[in-house]
């Protein structure tokens, strides 16, 4: 029996009505012969409010605690989509990322999926019921409960669909497809039927939080199409796949357009470092330790000033890891005699995205012209074979990305 996977986001499964709405879907698909699991994040903003109760009782959370609360969310969805399956006579079994054998670096808040032993969740599917398993969790070596980062249940659901040889990973979302940029911002935005797994693994890494990064890494090693579609509106979405899946299903790469999407990341802030003595191993040294602790570190610039002994350094960290950042960067400063270290949270990123630009120059200094046009200040700049990011001030992040999105025509492209 063919073995379908759905992933449902939290504002899918917002309230109990949307819940039972769910439930009808699935039941539907069992009921047309297939057997089915079924990934659930947690209801609406469980997760922020979590970590908003946790900010109430301590500043410095232990990282097991902090897995301890934050994964209870995916529970109670679970257990009550659990229950309205059965509620309309669908025999449903909810499981915990630990019953259903996600296992897990041993490395709390952030850890990757090392594996995933089927025997439970065959053994429900067997029996004939749909499995429902908690999204971004699992267990660690010693069992504790872990979880994968937020945003994670994506990559929990394509690991899953991926461990099952299924065909294809359904995301059900709040959306009905990716678009050329978040709706949210640019009503003008386009929708895109199919759309490379580099493409979105950058627009993804980059900010557009309409899938986890990792969840697109994840289908492109396995070959897993994911389509991304509405909880609400039946109709086709956008397939996440390789060039020549895409080639095959009769789509068109578009190479022609340099840029296909346009990502805004308001979750970063910037650090500075000045007057760095310019000898080997400053950089290592500081970025050495913040990796130590597992700091995500982004765009880094380097200047050298004039006297040319020292060099000033900027880069920018996910906000949550600010605080720390900056208190190992003032430790590393002080042991490499900088002069000191500032830092600002009020920065996002706008970033291009396409395969095109490949072959296309240009791109970089039409979009530094359609910000200056708008006297928007550039504060850092950082490029690769396909995409130009830019830090600007966190105000004009909305701004930006509607400009740019006319400014490169994706309010046009078909
Ligand atoms: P879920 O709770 O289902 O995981 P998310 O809120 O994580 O949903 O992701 C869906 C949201 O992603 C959309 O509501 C939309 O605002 C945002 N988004 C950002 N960039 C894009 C994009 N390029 N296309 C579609 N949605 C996007
Ligand atoms: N509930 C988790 C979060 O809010 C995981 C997810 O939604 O994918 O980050
Ligand atoms: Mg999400």
């Amino acid at each position: 029996m063919e073995v379908i996977v759905h992933k449902y986001g939290g504002t899918s499964v917002g309230t109990p009505d949307k819940i039972r709405n769910v439930a009808r879907r699935v039941k539907e698909v069992k009921d047309n012969g297939y057997e089915v699991v079924v990934i659930v994040s947690a209801m609406g903003h469980t997760t922020d409010e979590l970590i908003d109760l946790m900010n109430k009782v301590t500043d410095n959370p232990d990282p097991r605690e902090y897995d301890m609360l934050v994964s209870t969310g995916e529970q109670v969805s679970a257990a009550l989509l659990a229950m309205a399956l059965q509620a309309q006579g669908c025999p449903a079994v909810s499981l915990t990322g630990g019953q259903a054998g996600v296992v897990t670096e041993d490395i709390y808040k952030k850890a990757r999926i090392k594996d995933i032993k089927l025997d439970r969740i065959k053994k429900e599917l067997k029996a004939g019921k749909v499995v429902v398993v908690t999204g971004f969790q699992g267990v660690d070596s010693q069992g504790d409960i872990i979880t994968i980062g937020r945003g994670g249940s994506d990559t929990s659901a394509v690991a899953i669909a991926a461990a099952l040889h299924a065909q294809v990973c359904d995301i059900y979302t709040d959306v009905d497809g990716v678009y050329t940029t978040d709706p949210r911002i640019c009503p003008d935005a386009k929708k895109l039927k199919y759309v490379s797994y580099e493409e979105m693994l950058e627009l993804a890494s980059l900010g557009a939080q309409v899938l986890h990064p990792r969840s697109v890494e994840c289908a492109s090693i396995y070959n897993m199409v994911i389509h991304l579609r509405s909880s609400q509106k039946e109709i086709e979405g956008t397939y996440i796949m390789s060039p020549e899946r895409i080639i095959e299903e009769g789509g068109k790469m578009e190479k022609k357009e340099a840029v296909r999407g346009i990502a805004l990341d308001e979750n970063i802030a910037k650090i500075g470092i000045f007057k760095v003595p310019d000898k080997p191993g400053t950089a290592a040294r500081l970025f050495g330790a913040l990796a130590a602790d597992k700091i995500n570190v982004d765009m880094i610039v380097q200047s050298i000033h004039t006297a040319g002994s020292q060099a000033d350094m900027a880069f920018t960290v996910d906000k949550p890891d600010l605080k720390k950042a900056v208190a190992i960067t003032e430790k590393i400063a002080k042991e490499l005699g900088a002069e000191g270290v500032v830092s600002d949270s009020d920065v996002s990123k706008v970033s291009l995205v396409g395969i095109g630009m490949v072959s296309q120059p240009g791109t970089a200094s039409k979009m530094f012209a359609a910000l200056s046009g708008e006297k928007i200040n550039i504060q850092m700049i950082s490029t690769s074979e396909i995409k130009v990011s830019c830090i600007i001030k966190a105000e004009q992040g909305k701004q930006a990305v509607q400009l740019l999105h006319k400014a490169f025509g994706l309010d046009k492209v078909a």
